[in-house]
């Protein structure tokens, strides 16, 4: 079985605040030993439980955190910039199994530095009226190739919510959130056990049971155009930029709307308006 695995940094073994995962903080040469730890803990059981391959794709920020040289060498790496695909570059229906490591909750929502693909751009995003975070965005995209999401790794906040919309799932909860910036953390080779033991069981699991529905919820059916996005951001200014794109609809001062047929189109349109809505500077 082909293993698709996407890992962000939020999430990971030890991190707790925001300036960990900045780039041009001191602290985060340990948020890429972090993530390079949790994604070959993951590998690592991915291949003890069944996996003939598998591919990573580096999903936070610019896509330049893990290094090709510390990953374990079974595993591909996917890195950079720009990429269609953003934090699902690489999946394809040739995956069996999709896993999210070091993924967090959405904006809005408890849990360390949760957020909804950017800091501060986006209040919420929405699904068919649900709210969704990145798990969800992303995890649809899995399912709309026919890939099943077998494992998520983060704080006990994502992993709880996630167990709760995909039955079967395994997880793996790396640290007990306290607030936004804060959690209780265990040592990362306990952290790391724990990944590669969840990650074996997901997809051993689903090699013995591979007719088991464990692809991302399905959206409601709605009519010809079954998948409405909405998404409010922080200010009319980022919603007015947004709806420059095509298609879009300003629902209010703050929201944009998208509908279509093709759950990859919501999924290029969600960053098409997320992107545009950035380039919106308050006093610019
Ligand atoms: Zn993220």
């Amino acid at each position: 079985m082909r293993v698709y695995i996407s890992v962000d940094a939020e999430g990971c073994t030890g991190i707790f605040k925001l300036s960990q995962v900045m780039p041009e903080n001191p602290a985060y040469e340990f948020c890429r030993r972090m993530m390079e730890g949790d994604a070959n803990a993951a590998i690592a059981g991915a291949f003890k439980g069944g996996a003939t391959e598998v591919v990573v794709n580096d999903a936070h920020n610019n896509g330049d955190n893990i290094r090709i040289d510390r990953l374990d060498k079974r595993a591909r790496l996917i890195s950079g910039k720009d990429r269609h695909f953003s934090m699902m570059e690489g999946i394809s229906g040739e995956f069996g199994a999709a896993m999210f490591v070091g993924y967090h909750s959405r904006k809005g929502e408890r849990g360390v530095i949760s957020h909804t693909y950017y800091y501060s751009e986006i209040q919420e995003a929405r699904i068919n009226g649900e709210p969704v975070g990145e798990s969800e965005i992303n995890g649809f995209l899995a399912g709309s190739f026919g890939v099943p999401l077998a494992f998520l790794s983060g704080d006990q906040h994502i992993t709880e919510s996630i167990k709760a919309k995909v039955p079967g799932i395994r997880t793996a909860a790396t640290k007990r959130a306290i607030g936004h910036a804060s959690a209780e953390c265990v040592n990362p080779e306990i952290s790391w056990k724990m990944i590669e033991e969840e990650a074996c069981a997901a997809i051993s699991g689903l090699i013995r049971h591979s007719a088991a529905p464990l692809a991302a919820p399905p959206v409601r059916p709605m009519n010809d155009a079954p998948y409405l996005l909405e998404i409010r951001f922080a200010t009319p200014g980022h919603a007015n930029r947004a709806s420059l794109l095509p298609g879009s609809s300003r629902i209010s001062a703050t929201e944009v709307g998208f509908n279509a047929a093709d759950y990859r189109d919501v999924f290029r349109a969600f960053l098409c308006l997320v992107t545009l809505a950035s380039t919106f500077r308050e006093n610019g």
